[in-house]
Formats: structure tokens, sequence, C-alpha cells
């Protein structure tokens, strides 16, 4: 896979954005580069995506594929990055459940105010 594609798996190399220069590549959570986005979300956003924040801790390349968890309540608290249909789809396609957002607290879900990502 290419560094370009985000633990998520939106593909920054195809990106309008990245082709103007405006933003850095994301990467597979289990890359180098998964490191230096989240410094550079960090530095200038004062935050992390908490889906390539748990991707990188977890050693996952993308969600979708390599975590048994997906889609788990960092998708599902949204809005970003996929939509509730898409997510819907999923859960449904894999024969799971479809469980309601969750509202915060224990381990493994995400903060209460997810930083701008971009
Ligand atoms: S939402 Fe997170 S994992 Fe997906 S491209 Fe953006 S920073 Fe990367
Ligand atoms: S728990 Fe969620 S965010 Fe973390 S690696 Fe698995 S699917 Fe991705």
């Amino acid at each position: 896979m290419p560094e370009g594609t985000g633990a998520c798996g939106i593909n920054c190399l195809v990106c309008g954005l990245f082709r103007q220069g405006k933003c850095g590549p994301c990467a597979p959570g289990d890359h180098p580069q998964a490191q230096q986005k989240l410094a550079t979300q960090l530095r200038l956003l004062g935050g992390t995506c908490p889906i390539l924040q748990c991707a990188a801790q977890r050693g996952i390349g993308h969600c979708s594929a390599d975590c048994d968890l997906y889609p788990c309540p960092r998708y599902l608290a949204g809005p970003y990055p996929l939509s509730k249909g898409y997510l819907e789809m999923q859960m449904r396609r894999r024969g799971q459940q479809q469980a309601p957002a969750p509202s915060g607290g224990p381990a493994g879900t995400p903060p209460d105010k997810p930083p701008r990502l971009h």
C-alpha cells in the first residue's frame, strides 16, 4: 500500500489539497510516516487524529483491512472521516450488529472534542 493512504483508508495522494501542497500525506498506522503526521498535527492543530493515533499505538496499518474492531467507536462517533451510512453498510456486510455511537468514557472511545484534522 502506498504510504499516502491513511489508517482510515483515505488516500491523500489523490487529494487536491495534497497536490496543491496545502496538506501533507497521511500514512498507515504501522508506517514511520504516521508518527510524522501525528507530530505535525499536534504542532499545528494542538491535537491528533484519534484514528491514526490508535492505529499507530496498535501497530495497525489500515483499520478496515487489519483491525478486528473496525468500525470501532472512534469511527462511529464521527462525523469525520467516514459517513454513518458508509459505516452502517460495512457493519451490515460484516454481519455486525449496528451499535449506537458512544457518548465517551471508557478506554477506546474518542476524546470529548476531537481536534480539527486538516
Ligand atoms: S482521518 Fe486521520 S487517519 Fe484518516 S487521513 Fe486524516 S489524519 Fe489520516
Ligand atoms: S480500534 Fe478503531 S481506530 Fe484503532 S486500529 Fe482498530 S479500527 Fe482503527
